[in-house]
């Protein structure tokens, strides 16, 4: 082990960037984040170097990078100048950032590739749509040889392109629009555009998210959340991602819906990587197909994630199967959320459907339980709430649909609860005893 690693405490610490242009705003953006006072500086002076804790030399004359690199040294002050290792006393690794837990990827600078591509395999599986990228990436390599014969500039180039949105385009199939892109992005013509990821947070824990979902995550210039999404699966966005609340309890919308498209569509023209982030699925009853209406209209870019909705994560949470060869060949998803105080469903046929799932249901089980025994629906049925399903903090009840009609409103809390409905329930496997609130099944 040639180097050995650390991890410095920046915080209030004063620390020094000579340079200008992008790596030194990178770098002081860096050091600013790990509470750092950074002081920035296009030329090296001797004085600069007071009461620094860090030093740092990026893209200034050669002369200004070797006198701090000489004065840094021999005042004892760690200094690292970008891309000239003979000139640093430190290296800098490739960094996952998972706050509280940070990764640090180094090979002693020898194969910063390597270490690159490590760090890649640490943050996520490795998309399929890698292979596709790639083979784009050659279709321009002539082009991009003959415009940047320098091959660290070429670099740099495709380095941008391939991890922004150029990449993003391809992950989400546009590969016409992602041709554009890369030709606009080789000529410098304008700047890349921006995309609008819907995607599915699933019911909460962060451990149910797809991979893609953690991937764009990690990516993301902007997350648009509700209330659905849990601070467990925000937590595996990037730290410095701009989050934006959208609310939407019952009844207190927070941002109207036209508000809401009109922000990713706002966002996504100013050239973000957005991921709107919904609880469940996008597409079910969550306006995921609105917003991708508006965006389409607007035409923005976008790609839509799929995430676990309730129904899945609350059968798989509860044991209870949602077909079942003896119990019920069909599962129908119902919204329970009323319009003007009126829940108009179909009830006859949903009283010959097998298995329901009713979202948002607790607040109108009498009306759901009155439509649907009226059109001869048999009161006994097996019936299971289960609240916050598919978490650490799941509840379930079982009764008799109308035995629970009675008993809901009383147990649940404040968290998502969805009701199911049919013989499956009866079939229900697992650990009774872990669930709050059993009672025995017809
Ligand atoms: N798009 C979401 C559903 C949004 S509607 C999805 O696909 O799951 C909101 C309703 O979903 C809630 O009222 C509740 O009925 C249900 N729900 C969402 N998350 C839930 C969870 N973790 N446990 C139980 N029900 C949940």
């Amino acid at each position: 082990m040639r180097h050995f690693p650390i991890f410095l405490d920046l915080n209030g610490r004063r620390a020094l960037v000579v340079g200008s242009g992008e790596a030194a705003e990178r770098k002081a953006a860096g050091l600013r984040e790990a509470g750092a006072l950074v002081r920035t500086e296009p030329r090296y002076a001797p004085d600069l170097l007071d009461s620094v804790a860090i030093a740092i030399g990026a893209e200034a004359p050669e002369e200004d990078l070797a006198a701090l690199f000489r004065d840094a040294s021999g005042l004892g002050i760690p200094v690292n100048v970008v891309d000239r290792p003979e000139l640093c006393s430190y290296i800098t690794p490739a960094v996952v950032d998972r706050e509280p837990i940070t990764v640090a990827v180094s090979s002693g600078g020898d194969a910063p590739v390597l270490a690159r591509l490590i760090r890649a395999r640490i943050e996520a599986a490795v998309p399929p749509a890698f292979a596709r990228l790639g083979a784009i990436a050659a279709e321009f390599k002539d082009r991009l040889r003959r415009r940047f014969p320098d091959t660290a500039a070429r670099r740099r180039v495709l380095d941008a392109v391939l991890s922004g949105p150029v990449a993003d385009l391809v992950f989400a199939g546009e590969e016409t629009a992602a041709r554009v892109a890369f030709a606009d992005a080789i000529e410098g013509a304008t700047s890349p555009p921006g995309i609008v990821h819907l995607v599915g947070a699933g019911p909460g824990a962060p451990d149910l998210l797809t991979l893609r979902a953690h991937r764009l995550l990690g990516e993301a210039d902007v997350i648009v959340h509700d209330r659905l999404v849990t601070d467990a699966v925000l937590e595996m966005a990037r730290r410095d991602a701009t989050r934006i609340y959208v609310g939407k309890a019952r009844d207190n919308h927070c941002l109207k819906q036209h508000e809401i498209n009109a922000l990713l569509v706002r966002l996504a023209s100013e050239g973000k990587k957005v991921v709107r982030l919904k609880g469940g699925d996008p597409l079910v009853f969550g306006r995921g197909g609105e917003e991708a209406e508006a965006l389409a209209e607007a035409g923005v870019a976008f790609e839509i994630v799929p995430g676990v909705t309730a129904a899945l994560a609350c059968a798989a949470g509860a044991g209870i199967p949602l077909t079942h060869r003896d119990a019920s060949r069909t599962v129908t998803f119902v919204t329970g959320h009323t319009k003007d105080g009126v829940l108009d469903l179909d009830w006859a046929a949903l009283a010959k459907s097998g298995t329901l799932a009713v979202y948002m249901g607790v607040a109108s089980l009498p009306r759901l339980f009155d439509g649907l025994v009226g059109a001869g629906f048999a009161p006994d049925t097996p019936a299971a709430l289960i609240e916050r399903g598919g978490t650490d903090r799941q509840r379930v009840l079982v009764h008799p649909f109308d035995r629970m009609t009675a008993e809901a409103p009383g147990w649940t809390t404040d968290g998502p609860a969805l009701l199911l409905l049919g013989e499956v329930v009866a079939h229900r496997v697992g650990d009774l005893t872990e669930s709050a609130g059993i009672a025995d099944v017809a």
